[in-house]
């Protein structure tokens, strides 16, 4: 019997799902490259995980950007990349990782990304769903966020409502059997704007561990530096996030 949400969470966690009413405990993560999910979440993934929620990656583009050795060629990038991501969820307990190979780089919001989303979110069936901020160009006056990050993001949220939610969006799906599907909880990360912290400090070494698993993006010193991020005034470390409670 894994522990509830209660004993592994902090003051702050999610939200339960009701399964009487036919709700999983789920959570889905969309980010936009191989290694972001677990920058963003892998705290709060391997959280969940431990309360048995089943808890699944998906990722939109192949990472093919993401490197300045030029021996490297990108078909051979893109494959330990995908490797790099699948061990990382496997230190976790992410059950799964599914990419949509977008080229890096190169990823805009379109009706035909918002399209792809949505059919995870109707097969898998999330109660909650991770991913990055839509909104900001600059975070913390010290970095630019991504444009692959931004457009994830949106087309995530515009995704989650209210496209999966409505069956008159991409009808196809709903003809070929995919019911439609309501996201009860939204949380956003690497944004300016943070209402909810997961104390993630009991699995600060899994998180480490999964980041370490990307061994094509971090040096073990820029890693070290890199705990530092998480860890507050009080020596405790914590993953933040925007938390929206879906109303309708
Ligand atoms: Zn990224």
């Amino acid at each position: 019997m894994p522990a509830g949400l209660e004993d592994l969470f902090g003051r702050e966690r999610p939200g339960e799902p009701d399964e009487a009413a036919g709700e999983f405990r789920r959570a889905l993560v969309v980010a936009a490259h191989p290694d972001d999910a677990d920058f963003g979440a892998a705290g709060t993934a391997a959280l969940l995980a431990r309360a048995g929620w089943e808890v699944r990656y998906l990722v939109a583009t192949d990472g093919s950007k993401g490197s300045d050795d030029p021996a490297i060629a990108q078909p051979e990038l893109i494959a330990m990349r995908a490797e790099e991501q699948r061990a990382a969820a496997v230190i976790l307990g992410v059950g799964e990782v599914r990419f949509l190979g977008h080229t890096d780089g190169e990823l805009v919001w379109s009706h035909a990304l918002i399209g792809e989303v949505v059919r995870e979110i109707r097969e898998f069936r999330p109660y909650a769903v991770y991913t990055h901020d839509p909104e900001a160009v600059i975070v913390g006056n010290s970095f630019v966020s991504h444009s692959d990050h931004r457009a994830t993001g949106l087309a995530t949220v515009d995704a989650v409502y209210p496209a999966a939610r409505d069956r008159l969006n991409f009808p196809e799906q709903v003809a070929a059997g995919l019911q439609p599907h309501k996201v009860r909880e939204l949380y956003i990360f690497g944004g300016n704007e943070s209402n909810f912290s997961v104390d993630i400090t009991e699995v600060i070494e899994t998180k480490i561990a999964a980041m370490r698993a990307h061994t094509s993006q971090f040096p073990p010193e820029l890693l070290e530096r890199m705990r530092e991020y998480w860890r507050d005034a009080d020596g405790r470390y914590h993953e933040q996030f925007r938390r929206v409670i879906m109303f309708i």
